[in-house]
């Protein structure tokens, strides 16, 4: 090898050495970046789990919030069974049939109680209806049944009467049975049916205006008997606003209609969900 080949070896072999080491510092470059975009990548993937899992922890507050039933005390006064419930539907939609009977599962209230001729209740609702005037009572406030359990007939009867009613207030013929229907169920869609329910009082909006109504709004419930048809569902239970009618359907189930602003077809509705 002359001196001239020589020289020229070495300089190849510097180039080869500093492409070497620029290839070098280039793949080093690309791993500390690579590691670093993968570094940043997972604090954001874990940033964005973090929002996520707070989203979903305040979306599980509120549905729990919703569905949960809090737990309500399993006796009520005067040791009821707060957790009997009477949830029976009737309404325009679901009448009971018409040879519904009734009769065997009633009793009569006392006379005491009672500000009208009608005096059948269901028996097992009764000591529920019988604590909560005697309440009602022991705090000075006046409160009896005016009309509690009505058979067809006299549903019947009070039906034609309110049709009457709409036809002399000038509503045409054709349209007076739906208008009455709104005021007085149609026989087999009146709740009076079942036995389950009752006006107090006077079946009047005067009631409204009532301590019995006031007294009423603050303890029906614990007697398990919820205000039926508020004016404000309407649309949905097809019956006007009726400050006077109550309806049994047991004290931590009103406790819990109450809660969730739902009338009883909403809280059936809300039940099948569960
Ligand atoms: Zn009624």
């Amino acid at each position: 090898m002359t001196k001239a080949q020589r020289h020229k070896a070495i300089i190849r072999r510097r180039i080869f050495l500093s492409v070497c080491a620029v290839i070098l510092a280039a793949v080093i470059l690309l791993i500390v970046f690579a590691v670093k975009a993968v570094m940043s990548g997972g604090e954001k993937d874990n940033a964005s789990s973090d929002v996520s899992s707070i989203q979903s922890d305040n979306m599980s507050d509120v549905s729990s919030e919703q569905t949960s039933t809090p737990s309500y005390p399993a006796t009520g006064p005067n040791g009821l069974d707060a957790n009997y419930t009477k949830l029976l539907l009737v309404n325009g939609e679901n009448p009971l049939p018409e040879d519904y009977d009734y009769e065997g599962n009633l009793t009569t209230i006392p006379d005491k109680y009672i500000n009208g001729s009608l005096k059948q209740i269901d028996k097992d609702v009764w000591p529920y209806m019988q604590a909560m005037i005697e309440a009602a009572w022991a705090d000075g406030v006046k409160l009896y049944v005016w009309s509690p359990y009505r058979s067809y007939s006299t549903q019947n009867m009070l039906f034609k009467k309110q049709v009457d009613c709409q036809i002399a207030k000038g509503v045409p013929a054709d349209k007076a049975e739906d208008e009455a229907a709104t005021v007085v169920a149609r026989p087999g869609t009146s709740e009076h049916h079942t036995g389950l329910a009752a006006d107090f009082n006077m079946a009047d909006d005067k009631f409204e205006t009532t301590e019995m109504y006031r007294w009423m709004q603050e303890h029906a419930a614990d007697y398990g008997f919820i205000m039926r048809y508020s004016g404000e569902k309407q649309e949905i239970t097809g019956v006007i606003h009726e400050s006077w009618h109550y309806r049994f359907v047991g004290i931590n189930a009103a406790k819990e209609m109450n809660r969730l602003n739902m009338c009883l077809e909403e809280y059936l509705e809300y039940l099948n969900k569960q």
